[in-house]
């Protein structure tokens, strides 16, 4: 039964002088063997990376000041300004002695980021009053568990021994 009139008959075309010698499908490989001495456009990553621009944001980190203490208070600022709601925290007041390890009075006990909500807009950095967060120029490793985005404080912390240098990344208005 016939639905429609879009159906094209076949026909039995006769091959033409340069198809019986299969001079198209040697064009192609002509054209296929030409790539292999053209300039690569892929790199062999991990072991070379490509330079990013100036103004990549990508991982965050929690920064120290310069006495090792931890800048974030607490405010809840960045969590606020974050439109993807990927931030979330608990604060807890600091107690005598802990000096050294907090900055201010307030801190946060938690602090998360869910990398997989994060759309890297940078907007908590640029809430933060206290200059506590930041966004890198490093990349997100990958994982293959969703509960392995969740970035708590023992990775968005730097180390007292290793700062992590945020200078390289050029931010707008801050330079
Ligand atoms: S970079 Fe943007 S989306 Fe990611 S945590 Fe900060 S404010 Fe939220
Ligand atoms: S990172 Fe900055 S804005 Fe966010 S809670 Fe800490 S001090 Fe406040």
């Amino acid at each position: 039964m016939k639905l429609t009139n879009r159906s094209t008959p076949i026909q039995n075309k006769q091959k033409t002088f340069s198809e019986k010698l299969y001079i198209p499908i040697l064009k192609g490989m002509l054209i296929t063997i030409s790539h292999l001495f053209r300039r690569k456009v892929t790199i062999k990553y991990p072991e070379q990376t490509r330079q990013f621009s100036p103004i990549y944001r990508g991982l965050h980190v929690l920064k120290r000041d310069e006495n090792g203490a931890e800048r974030c208070t607490a405010c809840g600022l960045c969590a606020v300004a974050c439109p993807a709601e990927a931030i979330v925290m608990d604060a807890e007041e600091r107690r005598p002695g802990e000096e050294g390890e907090y900055r201010e009075e307030k801190y946060a006990k938690r602090y998360e980021i869910n990398m997989l909500r994060c759309i890297f807009c940078g907007l908590c950095e640029e809430a933060c009053p206290k200059e506590a967060i930041f966004l890198t120029d490093r990349i997100l490793p990958a994982a293959t568990k969703r509960s392995d985005f969740v970035y708590g404080k023992d990775r968005l912390v730097e180390t007292r021994n290793n700062r992590v240098d945020i200078a390289t990344r050029k931010t707008y208005g801050k330079e």
